[in-house]
């Protein structure tokens, strides 16, 4: 980046504290931060440590962004990304929002053949400590009720990057998570913004694809609990927002609803507990159903409030 250009773009970031990284600007942006002899040097530091929202777009910049905070993360052995290290820079990011671009490269990432990605998003793991962290939908849709396990895969590998974080919030638009083993643990509240279906916007009032997705969500919901329904205690506090549901659909997610699909899941209104006794599923329900009612919140679009990472509201 010329001079004439850098001085204004280091003097915006001062101004707004919000610093994005995309490939074509990432270089120029760490391009002082090694060489203390630069009369900017602490100038461009200090402005680094005033950022709060940092949003990374692409592997690319991802890539410099882990650099820049340990120039030997690629040299690092497994131990070593289980401790925290304080960077000298970008020290007081509080929130992080990930690109789409960047989720696709995860998305089809492959830890044996591509180890560097991992240490990338582990790097920036153990150097970052955020409180709000949101996920841009990837450019991949999933359309079959059968490849939505695939988004699995997508949460399951993203846990490098934020398995030991403390968040408040986390948002994911436009996909699902499954599981609660791939979430970071203690998060306050996880939002999850759907993407608009091109039949809502007819007015319609069921689309197939949308309906099977419903059921697939619901289930994953399911999975988040205890087999009988009751929810896990280490969920219990976790706040559940979901926005922009499709159509019509929103009443489906409900407590009855939840306890109706579990029974046609079960195909039976007892399931076996762990010690092997026989449990109601509706008392399991009822049991909880504190946490369902005070956790639990669905909005459709007109009532969203734009994302506090990306400012989107799909
Ligand atoms: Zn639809
Ligand atoms: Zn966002």
């Amino acid at each position: 980046m010329p001079k004439s250009v850098r001085t204004p773009f280091m003097q915006s970031l001062a101004h707004c504290k919000d610093l994005t990284l995309y490939k074509h600007i990432v270089k120029d942006v760490f391009a002082n931060i090694h060489s203390s002899l630069n009369p900017s040097y602490s100038t461009e530091i200090a402005l680094l440590n005033m950022v709060k929202t940092l949003t990374i777009q692409d592997i690319e910049s991802a890539k410099a962004l882990a650099a820049a905070l340990d120039p030997s993360y690629l040299i690092r052995d497994s131990t070593f990304w289980n401790k925290n290290h304080t960077p000298r820079l970008l020290k007081n990011i509080t929130v992080i929002a990930l690109g789409t671009s960047l989720i696709d490269t995860i998305w089809d990432s492959n830890k044996i053949k591509q180890p560097e990605i991992f240490k990338v998003l582990q790097s920036i793991k153990s150097s970052l400590a955020p409180t709000h962290v949101c996920v841009s939908a990837p450019s991949k849709r999933v359309m079959k009720l059968a490849e939505f396990h695939e988004e699995e895969l997508l949460f399951g590998k993203i846990k490098y990057l934020w398995k030991t974080w403390n968040l408040e919030s986390l948002t994911i638009h436009g996909a699902w998570f499954c599981d609660v083993k791939n979430l970071p643990s203690n998060i306050k509240t996880i939002k999850v913004f759907f993407s608009d279906c091109p039949g809502s916007s007819k007015g319609e009032k069921h689309c197939s694809r949308c309906i099977d997705y419903l059921q697939y969500i619901v289930d994953c919901i399911m999975d988040m609990h205890v087999n009988i329904g009751e929810v896990r205690p280490e969920l219990r506090g976790t706040r559940l927002e979901l926005f922009n549901i499709p159509h019509f659909l929103a009443e489906w997610i409900n407590l009855n609803a939840f306890s109706g699909f579990k029974i046609d899941s079960e195909e039976s209104t007892v399931a076996i507990d762990i010690h092997g006794e026989e449990k109601s599923i509706r008392d399991g329900f009822v049991r909880s159903s504190d946490c369902y009612i005070n956790n639990f919140k669905v909005l459709s679009k007109g009532e969203v409030a734009p994302c506090i990472c990306c400012g989107k509201k799909i």
